[in-house]
């Protein structure tokens, strides 16, 4: 029996629009459809991944590396995301501080001079050099990449255009290149609105990526700046897709150790996307606190681990 045309269509929108809510649901564990973002996370693939944490230069209490590294050590923190002002002249002290632990540098943060989108040219130059001195020695030290924020609010730059966008770009592959060359990348880090109004969405950062086309360029995604930009956090990993190599954490009201926000403070969700994606980068502390460090970074540690296990 030949179907009515608009029986038809009202069935095709039902069946699509199930398919598209249960995809939403699925996406945005937290909030709906729990269950189901729990079997698309739950596979024993899912739950084997593993949890690497790293913490910042002044994530740990002590006042030498070594210090901090035996700290880390006693947490199972087996990453460290130095900064990367003057980092060229760091490798060998930070490479004779590794020997012998179980610790890895995650990333490099930043550090570099000048910015990208920079209306000066001297000034993106300025840009350019520094960020390919600290390439270098990430490249020496194992890094995942360098972070790099193409311009903050403050800075005064191309207006938000197609053709800003395609200088970008270009400007990215060169970095991007150089990167390579050196073994390591350049990781574009999306910011909320109050800090860099350009680059806000983790799917944003993954889509310049697609444009630069090269190995030497990949995106991260920070919980905190996800907080104020994402409508999810499992959405917003997944966007990231394979170009997606490192994540920051911090709580989620007042950037502190996670935890210190309380409730507010829930990663299941995200944790769930990684999972399902197979992360194999590091989930690094970029925050601070006014509290006694040797007390709430290993609560925080102890957080993350326990919501790491949980699906929501
Ligand atoms: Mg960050």
């Amino acid at each position: 029996m030949a179907m009515d045309r608009r029986k038809f269509i009202r069935t095709t929108a039902l069946s699509t629009g199930l398919a598209v809510a249960g995809g939403l649901a699925s996406a945005s564990c937290g909030l709906q459809g729990k269950k189901d973002a729990s079997a698309a996370a739950g596979s024993s693939k899912a739950k084997d991944v593993k949890l690497n944490i790293s913490f910042q230069e002044n994530t740990a209490p002590g006042e030498s590396l070594s210090e901090k590294f035996d700290f880390m050590e006693k947490l199972g923190v087996t990453g460290f995301e130095p900064w990367g002002g003057g980092l060229y002249d760091r490798v060998t002290s930070i490479q004779d501080a590794l020997k012998g632990r179980n610790i890895k540098i995650s990333a490099v943060c930043a550090g570099f001079e000048g910015w990208l989108l920079a209306d000066d040219d001297a000034i993106k130059q300025k840009c350019i050099d520094s960020s390919k001195r600290i390439i270098e020695a990430a490249g020496a030290l194992g890094a995942a990449g360098m972070i790099l924020v193409p311009a903050f609010n403050s800075q005064k730059s191309w207006p938000h255009t197609l053709e800003t966008r395609e200088r970008l770009v270009n400007e990215l592959r060169e970095l991007a290149q150089f990167a390579e060359q050196h073994k390591t990348s350049l990781i574009l880090e999306p910011l909320n609105r109050r800090e860099a109004f350009y680059l806000r969405l983790v799917s944003d950062a993954a889509a310049i990526c697609k444009d630069v086309d090269s190995k030497g360029i990949a995106c991260m995604g920070d919980f905190w700046h996800m907080t104020w930009e994402e409508t999810s956090d499992y959405g917003a990993f997944l966007s990231g897709g394979k170009y997606l190599n490192h994540v920051h954490i911090a709580s989620r009201k007042r950037r502190r150790m996670p935890g210190e926000d309380g409730e507010a403070d829930n990663y299941i969700d995200g944790f769930n996307a990684l999972k399902a994606m197979d992360y194999q980068g590091f989930i690094s502390f970029e925050c601070g606190t006014e509290e006694d460090r040797n007390v709430v970074v290993p609560a925080a540690v102890d957080l993350i681990k326990k919501q790491w296990e949980m699906d929501c």
